[in-house]
């Protein structure tokens, strides 16, 4: 395996839920709870989960923009929440961007997208005047848009488009790790495979690392390397993509998996799904013990007295489930 890039720590993320008279608070919302994972330098790794289990607080909690609440997570062996409030600030910010869901809230709508594009230029001092309208031009280019499109308004495109943009401003300042937070689920179909290529392309030219959230299961099969699989703020599974799709073992993976159609008629016919009863439970209040055990068909007295550890088994298959030996 090659050499980890981002390296996440017992990570928990809790946002204040209410607060007593006095402005104390009382209650949280615990989004991400002893989290646990690397991404190796080159790969991407897939997080999928039910809306609400906590993948984009981690993947916005990995590029600074929300303060852990425990745990660590560092970049190439540097704690990236010490580097962000220190003199090396803005090192750190080149080598982490984001890409996000909305390409329509995203973008300053009353910015050029030439703008929009050189802005990351201008705040990190790397380039100006006719070099950075040339860097700008080149960057619409890679991402398949023309030169003339900077002196536009992101009104005038379409969200595959828009999200195009997008790429092209994270790209702007040679990051080492994007997290592309569902950033092909507001898109039409037919645009979803051209934004996913154009994602796979560029990590080819210029060795980038990804973390790919999303919904769509294929669609993360298809561009992921690993992936880990997340529910009520823990992660639940993780593993070679191939591997966790053939031999998926946590119930919750299981699940998900099943909801996924095949395209071959006579598989899809005997394909068996899975239906999860019962609502998440509520990530303020979250179950004792294992967190899907209220929703799990196997659940037994041991899972709600005791956490289930992580625990790496054949082919570097990560699972927590009291049932895996
Ligand atoms: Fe189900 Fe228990 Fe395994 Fe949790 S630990 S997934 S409740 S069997």
């Amino acid at each position: 395996m090659s050499d980890v890039l981002i390296n996440v720590q017992n990570l928990s993320k809790y946002f204040t839920a209410s607060r007593n008279f006095w402005g104390n608070p009382t209650s949280f919302v615990r989004a991400v709870e002893n989290v646990s994972f690397q991404v190796y330098k080159g790969e991407t790794l897939g997080i999928v989960g039910e809306t609400g289990c906590g993948k984009s607080t981690v993947g916005r909690t990995i590029v600074g923009l929300y303060k852990p609440t425990k745990g660590t997570v560092s970049c190439a062996g540097e704690d990236i929440h010490t580097a962000i409030h220190g003199p090396n600030a803005m090192t750190m910010r080149r080598k982490l961007q984001m890409i996000f869901q909305d390409p329509y809230a995203s973008l300053n709508p009353r910015m050029t997208v030439g703008d929009i594009v050189g802005e990351p230029l201008a705040i990190h001092k790397i380039t100006s005047g006719k070099d950075r309208q040339s860097r700008v031009y080149g960057l619409l280019k890679q991402v398949g848009l023309n030169p003339e499109h900077a002196s536009r308004f992101p009104h005038e495109f379409s969200g595959g488009q828009r999200q195009r943009i997008g790429i092209a401003r994270a790209l702007a300042v040679n990051p080492e790790f994007i997290v592309c937070d569902e950033p092909i689920s507001a898109l039409d179909v037919s645009i979803q495979a051209q934004v996913v290529n154009l994602l796979e392309e560029l990590q080819s030219e210029y060795g980038l690392t990804y973390l790919f959230i999303a919904h769509d299961l294929s669609m993360v099969r298809h561009i992921s390397t690993r992936v880990a699989v997340m529910y009520l703020g823990a992660l639940v599974e993780i593993a070679a993509a191939d591997e966790l799709y053939k031999n998926p073992q946590h119930p919750y993976t299981k699940a998900l998996l099943s909801a996924i159609p095949i395209a071959d008629p006579a598989a899809e016919a005997k394909r068996q799904r899975i239906i999860l009863t019962g609502d998440v439970p509520s990530p303020i209040n979250p179950p004792s013990g294992c967190k899907f055990r209220t929703r799990c068909r196997f659940a037994m007295a041991k899972c709600a007295e005791m956490a289930p550890e992580l625990i790496t088994g054949a082919n570097n298959h990560t699972i927590a489930c009291h049932l895996v030996k």
